[in-house]
């Protein structure tokens, strides 16, 4: 069975983002760049589905600019076997993203496409479900947990106050949620390794795929800066305060 786990390369999760001056958008200007890290732990879930021999190839897929190679290595390095860079300048959308990736998995014929449930950068949450309604094909949705039994995927997901467990005939679409796993750092041979694996480029029009904005951003502004806290004295102090406040 072969795993298509697409990877989007966003700002590192430690980066605190500054909103441009003009409202328009986040500043990605000198800043630092990764995998999604949902997305890194769907190359985990893969490379461990194939460790236990229920997979036989991992192909790691990204829609960016060119410096998404970056992040298709560090999945390599990680141990997916190759990739295919859809190389575009463009801010590319959920449902575009969702289209190329249903041409790749129309020609690589995968049993399953694990994506990260989210990218932190527009936190759309769409891709998946998108391309699962393109493909007609069923999803398990942030997984806690994957198992593969037979020709069918055994997925524990995050809901509400729980898990729910749906049973998914394959091909079939998942994507992960943070519990899933703790994914490996690549090590200094696999990054070695990684240089030499296979790496495509393509480009939206190979797959047929118009990747023109549907969406509008209006506007993007900072959150409200938190007001300060007051420490006080002790209990009853704070109760006087509550008080005070009317929520005591
Ligand atoms: P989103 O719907 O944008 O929140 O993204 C959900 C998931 O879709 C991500 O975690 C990735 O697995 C995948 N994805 C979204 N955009 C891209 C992209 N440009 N390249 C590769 N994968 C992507």
């Amino acid at each position: 069975m072969k795993i298509l786990v697409p990877v989007k390369r966003v700002i590192d999760y430690n980066v605190k983002p500054r909103v441009k001056a003009d409202g328009s958008g986040v500043d990605l200007a000198n800043v630092k760049m990764s995998m999604n890290p949902f997305d890194e732990i769907a190359v985990e879930e893969a490379i461990r589905l194939k460790e236990a021999g229920k997979a036989e190839e991992i192909v790691a897929i990204s829609v960016g600019p060119a410096k998404a190679q970056e992040t298709l290595r560090t999945a390599l390095a990680m141990g997916a076997d190759r990739a295919i860079l859809v190389e575009t300048d463009d801010e590319v959308e959920p449902l575009a993203v969702a289209k190329i990736l249903k041409a790749i998995a129309e020609e690589e014929q995968p049993g399953l496409v694990m994506l990260g449930k989210q990218a932190i950068d527009d936190d759309s949450n769409q891709t998946g479900q998108m391309l699962a309604a393109l493909m007609q094909r069923p999803q398990g949705t942030f997984a806690n947990t994957v198992e593969i039994d037979g020709d069918s995927v055994i997925v524990k997901r995050e809901i509400d106050g729980g898990l729910e467990t749906v049973k998914l005939t394959m091909p079939a679409i998942v994507t992960t949620d943070l519990r899933l796993n703790e994914p490996r750092y690549a090590s200094l041979p696999n990054i070695m390794k990684a240089k030499k694996k296979s790496l495509d480029v393509k480009t939206p029009a190979d797959y047929g795929v118009d990747t023109a904005k549907r969406l509008t951003t209006t506007n993007v502004a900072e959150p409200p800066v938190r007001q300060a806290g007051e420490k006080v004295e002790d209990v009853d102090a704070l109760v006087m305060k509550m008080k005070a406040l009317g929520i005591a």
